[in-house]
C-alpha cells in the first residue's frame, strides 16, 4: 500500500474505534475539558448537586441529589449527555449509527426524557445469598433474587443502568449487537447501559480521577450504583488497585472497604468489577441483588 494511503488508513481505523477520543465527542476525554458545541453534555444537563456530598457528590453528574431517609435520593432525566444515534435526527446529540462494520444494526426506539428516582440505602440489607453460576444466567423471571427489569441503578452520568439480563427467549449477548457506540441503546424511550461504557467514565475524566474514559484504560474506573446499594466498579478499585479476583462470586462480586485512597466511602461493601479483558466470564453489570431490594423499583407484576 502506498505510505500516505497507509496513513490515512490507520487514522480512519483509529477514528472509528475510538468514537469517545475523536473530535467530535463534547466531553474531550484526555483533557477532561467540555467542548460546547451545541450538545447536551456533561456541563449543561440538568444537574442539582447542591444537596449531595461525599461519594455522591465526588461521582455523580448530571442528577439531582438529595438526602432522604435511610439514604440517598438521586433523581434524573435518563438523557445521556453524550452523541447517540438513538437521540431523534433533530437532536443536537443525534449520530448516524454506526454499524460497525456490520455487526450492529439499530433497534427501532428513540431517547426520551425519563423521570428515575432511586434512593439509594445508606445502610443496605444483605439477603444472605452466596451469588453462583447457576443464579446468573442473564435471563429475567429465572430467580428471585434477580433485579427487577427496567431502570435498577444509574451511571454516574444520569443514565439509567438496567439489570443484565434479556427477556426469556432473548440472549442479552445478542442484545449488544443494537448498541451505540457508547454500548447504550433504548428500551421503549429508556436509554440504558448493560456492560462497559464510556459514558460514566467521561465523568471519572471530568472530575480528575482519570485520563481516559475508554474501559479498562482509565486509572480509576467507576460506573454507577445498583438500587440495593451495590456499587459497580470496572478494572480497577475506587483507590485505582487492581481488583484481588479470588473471592469473586458469578457476577465479579465481592465485598471489602470502598476508599478512594484517602475517604472510605462504603465499609464491607458488596461491589461488581466490569473488566471484560481481565475477567471475561462475566462481562455485564450485576444481574443478581446482592441486598434487599425493598426500596428498588419494581416493573410488572
Ligand atoms: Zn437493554
Ligand atoms: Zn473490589
Amino acid at each position: 500500500m502506498h505510505r500516505s494511503l497507509a496513513l490515512i488508513a490507520l487514522a480512519l481505523f483509529a477514528t472509528a474505534c475510538n468514537p469517545e477520543g475523536s473530535e467530535d465527542d463534547p466531553n474531550n476525554t484526555d483533557t477532561g475539558e467540555v467542548v460546547d458545541d451545541g450538545t447536551l453534555n456533561l456541563t449543561n444537563c440538568a444537574e442539582d448537586l447542591s444537596g449531595a456530598s461525599g461519594f455522591f457528590a465526588d461521582y455523580f453528574a448530571c442528577t439531582e441529589i438529595s438526602s432522604a431517609t435511610g439514604g440517598v435520593q438521586v433523581a434524573t432525566d435518563g438523557l445521556p449527555p453524550h452523541r447517540s444515534a438513538y437521540y431523534a435526527a433533530d437532536h443536537e446529540n443525534y449520530v448516524e449509527f454506526d454499524t460497525r462494520g456490520g455487526s450492529h444494526y439499530k433497534n427501532p426506539n428513540t431517547i426520551g426524557e425519563q423521570d428515575i428516582t432511586m434512593v439509594f440505602p445508606s445502610n443496605p440489607t444483605p439477603k444472605g445469598i452466596t451469588i453462583n453460576a447457576a443464579m446468573v444466567d442473564n435471563t429475567m423471571n429465572t430467580s428471585n433474587e434477580e433485579y427487577s427489569g427496567g431502570p435498577v441503578g444509574i451511571a454516574l452520568n444520569g443514565v439509567a443502568i438496567f439489570a443484565a439480563m434479556a427477556a426469556p427467549g432473548d440472549d442479552l449477548w445478542q442484545e449488544q449487537y443494537t448498541f451505540d457506540l457508547y454500548e447504550g441503546h433504548p428500551a421503549m424511550t429508556t436509554y440504558h447501559y448493560h456492560f462497559e461504557t464510556p459514558g460514566p467514565l467521561e465523568v471519572m475524566v471530568n472530575r480528575g480521577w482519570a485520563t481516559s474514559s475508554t474501559p479498562g484504560e482509565g486509572e480509576v474506573e467507576l460506573y454507577g450504583m445498583m438500587c440495593d446499594g451495590t456499587v459497580v466498579l470496572g478494572c480497577t478499585e475506587l483507590d485505582g488497585s487492581t481488583p484481588s479476583s479470588g473471592d469473586f462470586d458469578a457476577q465479579n462480586g465481592h465485598l471489602h472497604d470502598i476508599s478512594d485512597g484517602t475517604t472510605t466511602h462504603f465499609t464491607n461493601r458488596y461491589h461488581t468489577h466490569v473488566c471484560p479483558d481481565a475477567y471475561p466470564d462475566y462481562p455485564f453489570f450485576p444481574e443478581i441483588a446482592y441486598y434487599s431490594t425493598t426500596d428498588c423499583p419494581r416493573v410488572g407484576p
